[in-house]
C-alpha cells in the first residue's frame, strides 16, 4: 500500500513563509491552557483514549491472524481452524470499525462542548469590551475570531489530536507486535521505514510548491479577467484600443499556467513511480532475509510469521507519514489557540467597580468636573469640560461638527472613561457606580438609529421586555409614531427590515424615541440627526421630543434652532472646550461662536 498523506495541497501539510515567521512559541503555559479546556471532559477523554487504543489494536489483529490462517489453517491443512481464524478476523475488523464509530461520536461530543464553552466565553468577553475596542478593530476580524477560529478548534480536536493519538498507538502496537514475531526482521522493517518516509516528504514539498505557484498564477489570470472583462474595464480597453495588449498579457499568463500544471501532474507521476518501487523494497527485503533465516538459520520462523511481519510493516506506513507531517498541523493548531487566547487576554477596559455605589435616587443629574478625554491617548478631544445639569432640567449642546459633542455624551453611560477629571451621575462618579444600573438610567436616541431586523414590537420590547401592549402604544403615541404604526397592515408586528431599512430615517428615529421611553431612563440624551430629514419628519420628531424633555432630565445635541430653543440652557462646544453658555438671545447677542453658528447654520435651517 503506498503511503498516504505525503502531499500537501494548498493550505496542506507544509507551512507558508508567513506561517513560519509567525510560529507560536509552544510553552508549558500555552499547553496547560489548551488542555485546561479538556479538563471538564476528562472522563469522556479517557473513554476516547480507550476507544482509540482498542480500535488500533483490533485494527492490527487481522494482520496478526493472517499468520495463523496460513500456518495453522492452510499449511496445517486444518479447515476448522482456517474458518475459525477467518471468521475471527472478520469479527475483529467489524469490532474495530464499531469502536471507531463510538470514538468518533465521543470525540465530536467533546469537540462540540469545548467549542461551545469557548464561544460562550468569547462572546461574554467581547460584550465586556469597550466601545474603543469595537471602533478600533475590524468587525470582520472580530467575527472571524468568533466563528472560523473557534470552529478551527473543533477540527484540531477531532483531527489533529486524534491523529497524533491514534497514529502513535497504532505505530507502537505494530512495532511491538513485529518484535514479538521476530526481532531481526522487526529491526529490518524499522530500518526501511525512512526509505519511503523521507522521499514522500520531499516529493510532497516539491508538489506543494508547484501547487502554490499554480495558484498564484491562477489568481493572476482571475485578476486579469476581473479587470478586463468588467463593464468599465472593457470600456477602458476599447477606448484606449488595448485589445491586443490585453490579449497578449492574458495569453502569456495562461501559457505559464499550462506549464505549471503539467509540471505539477508529472511531479506526482514520477513520485508514485519511485514510491511504488521503494515501498515494495521493504516487504521484499523481509521476504529475502526471512527466507534466508528460515532456510539456513532458524527453522522456527514460519511462513505465516513472515507474512504477518510484512502486513504489519505495511500498517506502519500511514502512521509514520502522518506523524512526520503532523508538526505543521500542530503548529497551526497552536497558532490558532494563540490567536483566540490573545482575544481572551485583552483587558476589560470598562469594568464594574468592585464595590459599586448606588445613589439614593436616580434623577438624571449630571456633573462634569474638569474632564479631559482622548480616544487614542494622543489627540486631546475634550479639554477641561465642566458643567452641571440639574435634575429635571434640559441642556442643548451645540458646536461645529467634530467639536466633541457626541464624545461628551459617550462619557455619561461609560462607553469610554475620562482621562482626567470626573463625570458624576446623581452625585456619584460613574466609575464607582454599578454599570448596569447606570446604563439602565441613561437613555440615548442616537444619530445613527439602530433597529434589529425584527418587528417594531420586538424592537420596543428590547428596551423593556415586560412592557404591556398599552405601555407600548402609549410610548409610540408620545413618540408620534403610533399613527404610522396603525396604518400598517400588521401594526406593531410590522417588520423593520435589516437595520430598520424598511422605515424612513424619521420613522426610525421616532421608533427609537418610543423605545427609549419604554426604558424610562432618568436621563434622556437625544443626538439629533445632522442628515437632512424632510420638514414634515423633522416637525414630527420635534413635536415628540419637546413634551418629553419637559418631563425629565435631558441633554440634546442640537443642530436645529427649534430643538435648541426647547432646552433650558445652551452650551457651546468648540475644539473640545465649552466656550459659551447661556440662553439663546444672550448668546446671539454675544457675537461669539454661537452667533456664528446661528448665522451660518441655525438661521438657514429655520428659514
Ligand atoms: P458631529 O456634530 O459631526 O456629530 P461631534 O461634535 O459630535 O461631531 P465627536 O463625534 O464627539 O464630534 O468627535 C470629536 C472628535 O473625536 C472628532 O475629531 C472625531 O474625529 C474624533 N472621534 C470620534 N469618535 C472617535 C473614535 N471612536 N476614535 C477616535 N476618534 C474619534
Amino acid at each position: 500500500m503506498p503511503p498516504r498523506g505525503g502531499f500537501g495541497g494548498p493550505g496542506g501539510r507544509f507551512m507558508t513563509d508567513e506561517e513560519k515567521a509567525a510560529q507560536p512559541k509552544i510553552t508549558k503555559k500555552l499547553l496547560k491552557r489548551v488542555f485546561s479546556y479538556l479538563l471538564p471532559y476528562w472522563k469522556q477523554f479517557i473513554l476516547v483514549l480507550i476507544c482509540i487504543a482498542a480500535s488500533s489494536c483490533f485494527g492490527l489483529l487481522p494482520s496478526v491472524l493472517t499468520g495463523f490462517i496460513i500456518d495453522e489453517g492452510i499449511l496445517g491443512k486444518n479447515l476448522k481452524m482456517l474458518i475459525f481464524y477467518i471468521v475471527l478476523s472478520l469479527v475483529v475488523t467489524f469490532l474495530s470499525s464499531l469502536i471507531g464509530v463510538a470514538e468518533s461520536y465521543i470525540n465530536s461530543w467533546i469537540a462540540q462542548h469545548i467549542t461551545f464553552d469557548m464561544r460562550n466565553q468569547m462572546y461574554s468577553h467581547l460584550q465586556k469590551m469597550s466601545q474603543r475596542f469595537f471602533t478600533s478593530n475590524n468587525q470582520g476580524d472580530i467575527i472571524t475570531r468568533m466563528t472560523s477560529d473557534i470552529d478551527g478548534v473543533e477540527s484540531v480536536i477531532t483531527n489533529t489530536f486524534k491523529s497524533i493519538l491514534s497514529n502513535s498507538i497504532t505505530l507502537i502496537v505494530a512495532i511491538v507486535a513485529m518484535f514479538q514475531k521476530n526481532w531481526i526482521l522487526a529491526l529490518l522493517g524499522i530500518a526501511v521505514i525512512p526509505l519511503f518516509a523521507l522521499p514522500t516528504r520531499k516529493a510532497g514539498k516539491t508538489r506543494w510548491t508547484l501547487t502554490r505557484e499554480a495558484q498564484e498564477c491562477n489568481d493572476e489570470v482571475n485578476g486579469i479577467l476581473n479587470e478586463t472583462l468588467s463593464v468599465s474595464g472593457q470600456l477602458l480597453v476599447k477606448l484606449f484600443g488595448k485589445e491586443k495588449e490585453e490579449f497578449d498579457k492574458y495569453k502569456s499568463v495562461n501559457e505559464k499556467m499550462v506549464k505549471l500544471n503539467i509540471k505539477e501532474r508529472m511531479a506526482g507521476r514520477w513520485f508514485f513511480m519511485v514510491l511504488n518501487t521503494v515501498t515494495n523494497i521493504g516487504p521484499m527485503l523481509l521476504y529475502l532475509v526471512g527466507g534466508i533465516l528460515v532456510m539456513k538459520y532458524d527453522d522456527s520462523i514460519t511462513v505465516g510469521d513472515i507474512t504477518v511481519l510484512v502486513a504489519l510493516l505495511g500498517k506502519t506506513y500511514m502512521p509514520v507519514n502522518s506523524l512526520l507531517n503532523i508538526q505543521v498541523d500542530w503548529m497551526r493548531s497552536m497558532a490558532l489557540f494563540n490567536r483566540i487566547f490573545d482575544y481572551f487576554d485583552m483587558p476589560v477596559e470598562i469594568d464594574n467597580p468592585k464595590e459599586p455605589k448606588v445613589p439614593k435616587q436616580f434623577t438624571g443629574e449630571v456633573k462634569f468636573e474638569h474632564v479631559d478625554f482622548s480616544y487614542d491617548g494622543e489627540r486631546q478631544i475634550l479639554k477641561d469640560v465642566s458643567f452641571h445639569l440639574k435634575s429635571g432640567h434640559s441642556m442643548a449642546i451645540v458646536g461645529p461638527s467634530g467639536s466633541g459633542k457626541s464624545t461628551i455624551i459617550n462619557l455619561i453611560p461609560r462607553l469610554y472613561d475620562v482621562n482626567a477629571g470626573c463625570v458624576k451621575f446623581d452625585g456619584i462618579d460613574v466609575r464607582e457606580m454599578d454599570l448596569s444600573m447606570l446604563r439602565s438610567n441613561v437613555g440615548v436616541v442616537s444619530q445613527e438609529t439602530y433597529l434589529f431586523n425584527a418587528s417594531i414590537r420586538e424592537n420596543l420590547l428590547y428596551a423593556n421586555p415586560s412592557a404591556t401592549e398599552e405601555e407600548m402604544i402609549e410610548a409610540c403615541k408620545k413618540a408620534h409614531i403610533y399613527d404610522f404604526i396603525k396604518e400598517q397592515e400588521k401594526g406593531l408586528d410590522t417588520m423593520v427590515g435589516n437595520r430598520g431599512l424598511k422605515l424612513s430615517g424619521g420613522e426610525k428615529q421616532r421608533v427609537s424615541i418610543a423605545r427609549v421611553l419604554l426604558k424610562n431612563p432618568s436621563l434622556l440624551i437625544f443626538d439629533e440627526a445632522t442628515s437632512a430629514l424632510d420638514s414634515i419628519s423633522e416637525n414630527k420628531i420635534q413635536e415628540a421630543i419637546e413634551p418629553i424633555i419637559k418631563e425629565r432630565t435631558s441633554i440634546l445635541i442640537a443642530h436645529r434652532l427649534s430643538t435648541i430653543l426647547a432646552a433650558d440652557i445652551i452650551y457651546v462646544v468648540k475644539d473640545g472646550e465649552i466656550v459659551e453658555m447661556g440662553q439663546h438671545q444672550e448668546l446671539v447677542a454675544a457675537g461669539g461662536v454661537y452667533t456664528e453658528l446661528y448665522n451660518t447654520q441655525f438661521k438657514k435651517i429655520a428659514e
